[in-house]
């Protein structure tokens, strides 16, 4: 059952957890995925700069995860007659764009390469990425006839998936986003973190994008509609001073010499 306005207006506001270099991670920072899948990290769709993502990736999910959070990762997962697929529609090119009827509604839809057939290998999580700490898989454009970027619904929001439930599950109040492809995927399910009451973070040296231009502009409309921007290599770095600085204080405590740097740490950021 997809959140109603009503239900939406009903949460409270996002916290300013993730107020850029404020932000330290714990149990109510999620971690989510976008697509780090083989056909968009080398295969038909492979997005420029996605595979140089991966060990930074890697990097955040280990970190997310050892401070508690949850990480979860969406996955494009298509029947071969999807809408979205130029070999669905004769006499087109990919990156064309058409109009589809969904709901009564004409929509805009661009045109891609075949990729993410459900059960190909195309589909599957890229080599390389390592999915050890992701909890939960979200697997989206599964109907023929409905495209779906966003990881929380499909593009005419007719659905929506699994994920603002499961993350309000864990208590999760602030969503890191990585991935590919930014102005696609990545874009669309930023603004619906937003929408949702989720206090969404845009990792932009973890995201890779189709096309510069758009890429830029989609990062703009992301930060316009009220996400965060922060570097994932500086999260990293922040959360190793967080560790060592409370291990230095523990060590200190135990040695009977409590130093209050970690607390103080975090009261800075
Ligand atoms: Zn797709």
């Amino acid at each position: 059952m997809c959140p109603t306005d009503a239900h939406k207006e009903a949460r409270a506001p996002p916290s300013r957890a993730a107020d850029g270099p404020g932000l330290v991670l714990g149990p109510s920072v999620a971690l989510m995925f976008i697509d780090v899948q083989d056909d968009f990290i080398r295969g038909s769709l492979a997005v420029p700069g996605g595979e140089a993502l991966l060990p930074l990736l890697n990097a955040l999910a280990a970190a997310v995860a050892a401070a508690g959070g949850a990480v979860a990762a969406s996955q494009d997962y298509h029947p071969p007659d999807h809408v979205s697929f130029v070999s669905s529609h004769p006499g087109r090119q990919p990156f064309d764009t058409v109009q589809v009827e969904v709901g009564g509604c004409s929509w805009p839809i661009k045109l891609f390469p075949p990729h993410c057939v459900a059960g190909s290998p195309g589909a599957e999580f890229a080599e390389g990425f390592d999915r050890q700490h992701v909890q939960h898989v979200v697997r989206k454009g599964r109907q023929a006839g409905l495209e779906s970027f966003s990881a929380f619904y499909d593009m005419a929001h007719t659905g929506c998936t699994d994920l603002a439930d499961w993350l309000r599950q864990r208590g999760v109040r602030t969503v890191l986003v990585c991935g590919v492809a930014t102005e696609y995927c990545v874009g669309a399910t930023v603004l619906d973190g937003l929408a949702e009451g989720f206090e969404t973070v845009l990792l932009t040296d973890a995201v890779a994008g189709v096309d510069e231009v758009a890429s830029r502009g989609a990062i703009t409309e992301m930060q316009r509609a009220g996400a965060t921007l922060m570097r994932g290599a500086e999260l990293l770095e922040m959360s190793r001073a967080g560790a060592a600085a409370a291990e230095g204080s523990s060590k200190a405590a135990a040695a009977g010499q409590a130093q209050p740097q970690a607390a103080e740490l975090r009261k800075e950021q």
